[in-house]
C-alpha cells in the first residue's frame, strides 16, 4: 500500500481529531466497570454514533460511513492519541458485529446492529466457563431443541462487562455424540431473560469487570442461532481471529502509549541511565512496526483474503509489547508509580494500564495457546496430542 495518505484520508483524519478535540470529555469518564462509569460511557457510545464516528467502516444503514479499514485505522489512531474513552460496546461492535457480517443472517444484522452502534444494547462475551478456557472445545454448557428455539442451561464465567450488560453471544453444545468440536451452537441471549443469573466478579482493581453467567433453560428463538446449529466452533474461530488478529486491538492504543512513555522520559529520564532510554526506544519501535505489520494485513483483507493463524503472532507482539510499555513507564515513575488518583502523574493512569496490561496475556486466548497455534499451524511443529481424537463429547474426560 501507498504509506502517504491521499486528500480523502487526510480530510477524514482532520475531521476526526476535530470532533475528539471539541467532544473528548474532560476530566476523563470514570470507571466503565462501575455502575455509573458504565451508564456514562454508554452515553459517550450514543454520542459517538449521533457523529457516526462509532463504527466508521459499517454501512451507513447500521450508522456507519462505510469507511475503508485504513480509515479505520487512522480513526483509533486519533481516538487513542485524543485520550477518548475506552469502548463499552467493544465487545458487540468488534467480536460479535465481524460475526454477524460473515455468518448472520440479513434479519440479524438489520435487527441487532443499530442498537449495538449506539451503545442501546451492550453485549458480552460469554464463551469462557469453569473447565472451558484455553480448551474452549470443552464446552458444557447445553442448548437443548424446543418449540420454535433452544433452551440453554450451564454456567459461563470472566465475562467481561457482562455484570451491566444488556446482551450475551456464546457457544452451546447441541449434540453431545458429536466430535467435542462439532455438536456446538452459537447463540444470542438477553442477560435479562427468565432463567439467567448473573453474578459480578471483582478484577485486581477492586471492580466488578467480570461476571459469572448462570443459564438455567433460558428460551432462544432460532432466529437469534448465527450460522448453522452445530457449526458453532467454525462461526466461533472467525470471531476469534477478529479478536486477535485485528479488530480488539488497533495500532493506535499502542502508538498512543509509546508517545506518552517517549513523553514521560523527556521529562522523567535519567540521561546516564542508557538501559531504560534503550527500553522506550525499543517500545516507540515496536509500536510502529505494529502499524506498519497491520498496514500488510489490511492489504491483505483488501485482496480479499481473510485473516488466519498468524492472528495468533500478532496476538502475541501486542500483549507482551503492551506489558513491556507500561513495567518501562513504572520504573521511570519509581516509587510514585503507586500513587492513584488526584495526586498521582496522568492520575494514576500507568499503573491502571500497567495492571490491565497483565490480563493482556490471557485474554483472547493465552499466551501459551497463541505460542501453540504458531508451532503447529504455522511452523508446521508435531501437534499437541489430541485426548479425544473422533470420541464422541460424551466420552471426553475433562480433568
Ligand atoms: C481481562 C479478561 C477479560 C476476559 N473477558 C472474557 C469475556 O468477555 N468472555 C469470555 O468468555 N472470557 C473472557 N476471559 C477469559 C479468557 O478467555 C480465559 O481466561 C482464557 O481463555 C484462559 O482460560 P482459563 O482462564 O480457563 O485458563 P486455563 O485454560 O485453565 O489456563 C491456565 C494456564 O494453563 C495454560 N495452558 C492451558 N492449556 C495449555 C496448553 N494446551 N498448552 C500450554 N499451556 C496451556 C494457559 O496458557 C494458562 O497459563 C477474559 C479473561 C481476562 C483476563
Amino acid at each position: 500500500m501507498d504509506l502517504e495518505l491521499d486528500d480523502e484520508a487526510l480530510a477524514f483524519r482532520d475531521e476526526v481529531r476535530a470532533w475528539l478535540a471539541a467532544n473528548v470529555p474532560d476530566p476523563p469518564l470514570p470507571s466503565m466497570d462501575t455502575e455509573e462509569g458504565f451508564l456514562r460511557h454508554r452515553e459517550w457510545e450514543r454520542h459517538l454514533a449521533d457523529a457516526r464516528f462509532s463504527v466508521v467502516t459499517w454501512p451507513e444503514r447500521y450508522t456507519g460511513r462505510a469507511a475503508s479499514l485504513l480509515q479505520w485505522v487512522l480513526f483509533e489512531e486519533e481516538y487513542y492519541a485524543a485520550g477518548a474513552p475506552g469502548r463499552v460496546g467493544q465487545n458487540g461492535l468488534f467480536l460479535l458485529a465481524p460475526t454477524l457480517f460473515a455468518h448472520g443472517t440479513q434479519e440479524q444484522r438489520d435487527r441487532l446492529l443499530p442498537a449495538m452502534a449506539r451503545g442501546e444494547q451492550v453485549w458480552a462475551q460469554a464463551w469462557s466457563e469453569p473447565e472451558a478456557g484455553s480448551d474452549l472445545a470443552a464446552i458444557r454448557s447445553t442448548a437443548v431443541r424446543t418449540d420454535g428455539g433452544w433452551k440453554l442451561s450451564g454456567q459461563k464465567t470472566w465475562s467481561s462487562r457482562a455484570a451491566f450488560a444488556d446482551k450475551g453471544f456464546g457457544l452451546f453444545r447441541s449434540d453431545q455424540q458429536a466430535h467435542r468440536h462439532r455438536g456446538l451452537t452459537y447463540a444470542m441471549f438477553d442477560l435479562r431473560a427468565e432463567g439467567v443469573s448473573i453474578r459480578p466478579i471483582a478484577q485486581l482493581d477492586g471492580d466488578p469487570g467480570f461476571a459469572e453467567i448462570f443459564l438455567d433453560e433460558v428460551f432462544v428463538p432460532d432466529h437469534d442461532i448465527i450460522g448453522e446449529p452445530g457449526e458453532g466452533w467454525r462461526v466461533a474461530m472467525s470471531t476469534a481471529n477478529n479478536e486477535r488478529g485485528l479488530s480488539l486491538r488497533s495500532p493506535g492504543r499502542f502508538l498512543a502509549t509509546a508517545e506518552r512513555l517517549r513523553k514521560l522520559w523527556k521529562e522523567r529520564g535519567d540521561a546516564a541511565d542508557t538501559s531504560t532510554q534503550d527500553r522506550v526506544v525499543d517500545a516507540w519501535i515496536r509500536a510502529r512496526a505494529y502499524q506498519l505489520y497491520t498496514f500488510t494485513t489490511l492489504t491483505r483483507l483488501s485482496e480479499g483474503e481473510s485473516l488466519g493463524p498468524e492472528s495468533s503472532v500478532t496476538k502475541l507482539f501486542w500483549s507482551r509489547l503492551d506489558t513491556a510499555m507500561q513495567e518501562t513507564a513504572l520504573d521511570l515513575l519509581g516509587p510514585e508509580s503507586e500513587l492513584s488518583g488526584e495526586a498521582a502523574v496522568e492520575s494514576g493512569k500507568w499503573a491502571d494500564g500497567y495492571l490491565f496490561s497483565l490480563a493482556g496475556p490471557i485474554y483472547g486466548g493465552t499466551d501459551q495457546i497463541q505460542r501453540n497455534i504458531i508451532g503447529e499451524r504455522i511452523l508446521g511443529l508435531p501437534k499437541e496430542p489430541e485426548v479425544d481424537k473422533g470420541v464422541p463429547f460424551s466420552e471426553v474426560r475433562v480433568s
